[in-house]
């Protein structure tokens, strides 16, 4: 940039918002970053950390706990996969404080506990785009990065729930150490090491499912009785939490965002990947890392062109893997044949990320 200062903000400082700020700093630039809530806090999340982002994060001094295997469970079938490297667990109440503090250390400036109200994008490119935070300062920024989540709350209609998310900890749970995956007529419940001896409990569940019972926690305490292995290992476990967290989820997609001047849209922002893939906190660590870079050398439109083309055949496998894990009747047939053909777990692996 020659006659104006870059001057960037992030809004939202989720896995994605964090690593854009730590590239950004890690660049040279001081961006500041702009958080609704505070950190540590609990996410609805499996928190289970695919393998293409764990060398981004040891290489920031953070090191999930080691998981090697998946293991996918319908109530009559099972499929043991290896990981092709090590992927990791770790809450969200140690990862987004430990990039919180890498982002700080390494030169982003970042408020916490506070939102933004507003934004009003620049109508050329020598303007800046003016944001009102809810501590009444207004800020002025060159360039934006947008890593406001799955349900942006700068959006006045919120988008329809399509899904619930649930979330709880247990511990003692008796565990090989893998990421266990139990499929349901309408839902889905993954079981992954985070740390300390804990175990992050989550599941995705189509609103029809849930909503056929009279609170979210009776539909959830059902569902785990329906598949005996599970009943049986979370009842010898002690959940952490009082309650389960529950959670609204629009449909998955590339989502369809304004196109304003020197404004990026990163992680669940841009395009909310399905669970069944466990890599939407890798697509934040990456989206993020790579907005940082266009943002100094290429425009909003260059990111958003190669960004989409990144994740448009990821989705549509993304999407496939999670119809079959909401239908048992399909993934435990498909199990049985991956028994005697291991190439093909690989094979739907790989189709649903993307090269690092
Ligand atoms: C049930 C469920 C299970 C999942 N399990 C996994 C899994 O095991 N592995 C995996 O990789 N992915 C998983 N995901 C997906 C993963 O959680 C998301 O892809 C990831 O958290 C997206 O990160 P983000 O930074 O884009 O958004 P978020 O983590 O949602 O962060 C957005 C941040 O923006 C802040 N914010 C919003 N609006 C404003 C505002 N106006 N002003 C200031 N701040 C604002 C919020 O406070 C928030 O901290 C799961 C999702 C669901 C629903």
């Amino acid at each position: 940039m020659s006659a104006m200062k870059r001057k960037i903000v992030i809004i939202g400082g989720g896995i994605a918002g964090l690593c854009a700020a730590i590239r950004l700093s890690e660049l040279g630039e001081t961006p500041i970053l702009i958080e609704g809530g505070t950190y540590p806090a609990h996410k609805v999340c499996g928190e289970f950390l695919s393998p293409e982002c764990m060398h981004l994060l040891h290489a920031w001094h953070i090191h999930p706990t080691p998981i090697s295997q998946a293991i996918l469970r319908t109530s009559k079938q099972c499929l043991s996969f290896t990981f092709p490297s090590i992927a990791g667990g770790m809450s969200h109440m140690q990862l987004d404080p430990a990039l919180a503090k890498h982002a700080a250390i390494s030169g982003a400036k970042i408020y916490t506990s506070t939102q933004v109200k507003a934004l009003h994008p620049k109508q050329h490119a020598k303007e800046m785009h003016q944001i009102n935070l809810s501590n009444g300062e207004t800020l002025e920024a060159s360039h934006v990065i947008i890593a406001t989540g799955r349900i942006p709350s700068y959006s006045l209609q919120a988008p329809a729930t399509a899904y619930m998310g649930f979330k709880t900890h247990f511990r003692q749970i008796p565990s090989t150490g893998a990421l266990e995956m139990f499929s349901f007529p309408g839902a889905y419940l993954g079981i992954a090491p985070v740390e300390n001896g804990i175990y992050n409990v989550a599941c995705l569940a189509h609103i029809k499912s849930v909503n056929q019972w009279s609170h979210p926690t009776a539909f959830i305490e059902n569902l785990i009785t329906q598949n005996p292995h599970l009943h049986a290992s979370l009842a010898q476990g002690k959940n952490l939490f009082d309650q389960w967290m529950v959670a609204s989820v629009p449909e998955f997609g590339i989502k369809r965002t304004p196109d304003w001047l020197d404004t990026f849209f990163i992680g669940d922002a841009a395009v909310t990947i399905p669970p069944a893939c466990g890599n939407g906190l890798t697509m934040a660590i990456l989206g993020g890392r790579l907005a940082a870079e266009y943002a100094l050398v290429r425009t909003a439109e260059d990111f958003k062109a190669m960004w989409t083309k990144r994740c448009t055949s990821q989705m549509f496998w993304g999407k496939l893997l999670h119809r079959l894990m909401l239908n048992p009747t399909y993934s435990g047939p498909l199990y049985r044949l991956a028994h005697y053909l291991p190439s093909l777990s690989q094979k739907v692996f790989n189709l649903t990320r993307q090269p690092v």
